[in-house]
């Protein structure tokens, strides 16, 4: 398959595996590559800009295909030296960003300059549309069904990629329910340049974390997520455990919730200790609704190709004979 995708990333196939907390190791991130999509590295998943830039040798190591760093800039508990970890990202001589969470805005000068792709993951058109016209390369245009932060507007895919399509000049990905043949098919025929996996990712044999955690979202139906900080206007989807249904709970409360109120259940660190030791209600994580679809573990490379080849297929067989017929 050639898109724009592919074209601007230097990529095999349009397939994108996008930032994740804990997991967007130079492992992961190194297997999707070598899989002929783009690995990322998730930027904050490292402790400091320091580890940052070990962790991008080290993923040069595994793979001599691109890869990308993810910056994502949302509430922490900590505060995050934004500016030096986008400094390594460019001294590493990385060439692909992922931004997420805030206008980029600030940094795109440092990106520009060092000749650095900046793909912004964006959960509505109007923050699309922004994006491009600060200088942003792409988009990857998040739906509602997808993990981790889908915004306040509750759109799903199937009115954000043709509203992207329609109004969009640059290329853009579409992020959030993706995860096999069909969903790539159908992403493209409503005008997405290639798709954006995290989920589905951490699904795979080479994803850094329990093996625990993937056979549960293997076991998971669709309906097994949980909106949690909706009344601090951050909303995020997680894997609906016990910590989530907990955090629900607290927030449905009387009186407005406060941070404070939640922090020991959500921090990242619980998370983090969540994926090493595979006990499923240490912490939250992020899942999205594409759990419903998933139902095995495979390698990376056996994902990538399954995904082209079915979404191929579909195209060529079954959508060629409904026009036929
Ligand atoms: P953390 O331990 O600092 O915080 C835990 C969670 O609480 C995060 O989801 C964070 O957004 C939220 N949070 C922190 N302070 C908050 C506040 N004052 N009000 C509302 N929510 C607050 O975070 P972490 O798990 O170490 O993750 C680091 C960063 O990566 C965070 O910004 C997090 O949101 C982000 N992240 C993004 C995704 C994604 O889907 N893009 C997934 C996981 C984490």
């Amino acid at each position: 398959m050639r898109t724009r995708v592919t074209e601007l990333l230097g990529i095999e196939h349009p397939i994108v595996q996008g930032g994740m907390q804990w997991v967007g190791t130079a492992e992961m991130a190194s297997a999707v590559s070598n899989a002929g999509g783009l690995g990322i590295i998730t930027g904050l998943t490292q402790p400091s800009p320091k580890d940052l830039a070990n962790e991008i040798t080290r993923c040069r190591g595994m793979t001599d295909r691109p890869f990308g760093v993810n910056l994502t800039i949302l509430p922490t508990i900590k505060p995050v030296p934004y500016e030096d970890y986008a400094k390594t990202i460019v001294d590493s001589g990385i060439k692909i960003v992922e931004t997420a969470g805030r206008n980029p805005e600030p940094f795109l000068p440092l990106f520009k300059k060092a000749d650095v792709k900046v793909i912004h993951k964006c959960t509505s058109i109007r923050h699309s549309l922004k994006a491009e016209r600060i200088g942003c390369d792409m988009v990857s245009v998040d739906g509602f069904e997808c993990a981790g932060h889908p915004g306040e507007d509750d759109v799903t895919n199937l009115i954000l990629l043709p509203l992207a399509a329609r109004r969009l000049k640059i290329p853009f990905l579409a992020s959030g329910g993706l995860g096999d043949g069909k969903g790539l098919a159908a992403a493209l025929a409503m005008g997405a340049d290639g798709i954006n996996m995290g989920t589905r990712f951490m699904v795979t044999k080479e994803a850094p974390i329990h093996e625990k955690v993937k056979q549960r979202m293997v076991e998971a139906s669709e309906l097994d997520t949980s909106l949690i900080y909706r009344t601090l206007s951050n909303t995020a989807r997680v894997f609906k455990n016990s910590i989530a249904e907990q955090v629900v709970n607290i927030e449905s409360g009387p009186g407005q919730t406060k941070f404070e109120d939640i922090q020991p259940l959500v921090q990242g660190a619980k998370g983090r200790e969540l994926f090493d030791t595979g006990d499923l209600d240490t912490g939250i994580w992020s899942a999205g609704m594409i759990v419903g679809l998933i139902d095995d573990i495979p390698s990376c490379k056996e994902l990538v190709s399954r995904i082209v080849y079915e979404a191929e297929e579909i195209i060529n067989e079954r959508l060629s004979k409904v026009v036929a017929s």
